[in-house]
């Protein structure tokens, strides 16, 4: 019976006070520093994730595109972009902006991966990816923009296009193909000159 009772009174303050001064905040501070550390390697993981996932779901389009650009397979390119693509380019003029890219840089050889900018916004996944075109008859910046894995818009930048870039009409430098000259108004389905398609 006298087991079962309270400890002798002496060491009943022993323990607690022990256990506080050299136990209590040791496991506080290692918890600390492991939650800064996990959050670190999250923060991490996910900004990896999502670069890379980007990039992987951005490199076969790029190389797609370019091979579909390559064989002259635009309506292919066209068919598959975004709706976002097709509300601001007409087929026809898709068609008068890559016979012009092509006839002015020649087919595609190699890419080399720039840069990348991943963004949600009301689950809609806009990446944009950069990349350093080589081409048969020289290099160009190559910017792409993929919503939902889908060709959204391609901008190229190049010496090499800046033909394109005037207004057959009013000789208006222009940034994106339209259906109409936003300086003079004249329709451009016959003679469209831009680096942009889409977007
Ligand atoms: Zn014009």
């Amino acid at each position: 019976m006298e087991s079962e009772g309270p400890p002798p009174l002496t060491s009943i303050p022993a323990l607690p006070v022990r256990r506080q001064s050299s136990r209590g905040p040791m496991p506080f501070i290692l918890l600390g520093c492991g939650g800064a550390l996990v959050l670190a390697v999250l923060v991490g993981a996910v900004v990896f994730a999502l670069i890379s996932k980007g990039r992987s779901s951005v490199d076969p389009i790029v190389d797609t595109y370019l091979s579909q650009m390559n064989d002259g397979d635009y309506a292919g390119i066209y068919a598959a972009a975004h709706p976002i693509f097709r509300e601001k380019t007409g087929e026809a003029q898709f068609v008068l902006f890559a016979e012009r890219v092509l006839g002015a840089l020649g087919k595609s050889q190699s890419t080399s991966f720039r840069g990348i900018n991943v963004n949600v916004d009301n689950g809609m996944t806009t990446t944009t990816a950069t990349y350093k075109g080589t081409f048969e008859k020289g290099e160009a910046s190559l910017v792409f923009t993929i919503v939902d894995s889908k060709l959204a818009g391609v901008n190229y930048d190049s010496p090499l296009l800046e033909s394109m870039l005037i207004c057959p009409h009013c000789g208006a430098a222009l940034q994106q193909v339209s259906r109409f000259c936003p300086s003079c108004g004249e329709s451009l389905d016959d003679g469209i000159a831009s680096t942009t398609a889409g977007q």
